[in-house]
């Protein structure tokens, strides 16, 4: 196998990234099959404005319009901890191919520019000169190798059974929203036991373009029948951060493997140590009591 100059990719994966996301298409389907721009400076100022009208008219923490009516989770970091699995996959595998000259890739790495990214992106952020195909099949051996790896490892984000029970006595509607390959994100729901939890599950791979751009997250709301004002998202990574705010909803961040910092300068409107956190149950709370906003 060739040796990779692994360190002179990273060092340019944020230009690499930039290249990506300037040449992915404006332009999302939506449930009738008609196409609708989601990136136009109008769409981005009308969101803005909104968010700002949302902001002052709601005085909860989460800036969620009254009632709430939907939260929509990312899978991978913010319903278990699998980020350590993915990073050990990777870590193992990359090392087999001759990534970054046989030395592995640290933790830190993985987190900051890779954690949440799509496998099409990872394939040309990894891979600029492999052919895609190529790159392609060692994404889907990775993902192989993390569900052989979870089944024995995965757990809960600590506090997520009291969440689910708090939404499910309040009858919200509820969503998966991942990155993830469909065989993967279901593995992980149905280990979790949320098979009946969830509502709907969407892929990124479904959409036009997956996170950070807003497309899941707006085909989630579409699909729930639920504006995206009485909604907010749960993620755990910068790039689900970002798609959650780009689709003009607030977003939850649970920074139990990404630094908090990090979260925030995504755009995450809170953020929290896991479910259990005493700051979103305060936010949670406020909501419950905050009738008429
Ligand atoms: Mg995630």
């Amino acid at each position: 196998m060739p040796t990779l100059a692994g360190n002179q990719v990273f060092s340019s994966i944020s230009t690499d990234v930039s290249k990506i996301l300037s040449h992915s298409r404006p332009f999302c389907k939506n449930f009738s099959g008609s196409c609708i721009r989601l990136t136009s400076v109008a769409a981005r100022a009308r969101i803005s404005s909104e968010l700002t009208s949302q902001t002052l008219q709601c005085k909860n923490a989460l800036s969620v319009r009254d009632p709430l009516e939907a939260i929509l989770f990312d899978i991978d970091g913010t319903l278990c901890d699998s980020v350590p699995i993915h990073y050990y996959a990777f870590r193992e595998m990359l090392q087999e191919v001759g990534y970054n000259g046989g030395q592995p890739i640290t933790e830190e790495i993985f987190i900051k520019r890779m954690n949440g990214l799509h496998n099409d992106e990872l394939c040309h952020l990894l891979f600029p000169d492999w052919d895609f195909d190529r790159a392609m099949k060692f994404m889907d051996d990775k993902e192989a190798m993390f569900r052989r790896l979870a089944p024995e490892q995965l757990k809960p984000v600590n506090g997520l059974d009291k969440l689910c029970k708090w939404i499910g006595e309040r009858g919200l509607k509820r969503a998966a929203v991942t990155n993830a390959p469909k065989e993967s994100a279901e593995l992980i729901i149905s280990m979790l036991g949320l098979d009946d939890f969830f509502e709907l599950i969407v892929l990124g791979s479904e959409c036009e373009r997956a996170k950070p751009f807003p497309d899941p997250y707006l085909k989630a709301v579409e699909h729930l029948k639920v504006a995206r004002e009485h909604a907010f998202v749960v993620e755990d990574s910068a790039s689900g951060v970002k798609a959650g705010v780009a689709a003009g909803m607030p977003v939850v961040a649970i920074a139990s493997r990404n630094p908090e910092k990090l979260l925030k300068a995504a755009g995450a409107t809170l953020v929290v140590t896991d479910f259990e956190d005493a700051n979103l149950w305060g936010a949670l709370k406020e909501l419950d009591r905050n009738l008429g906003c």
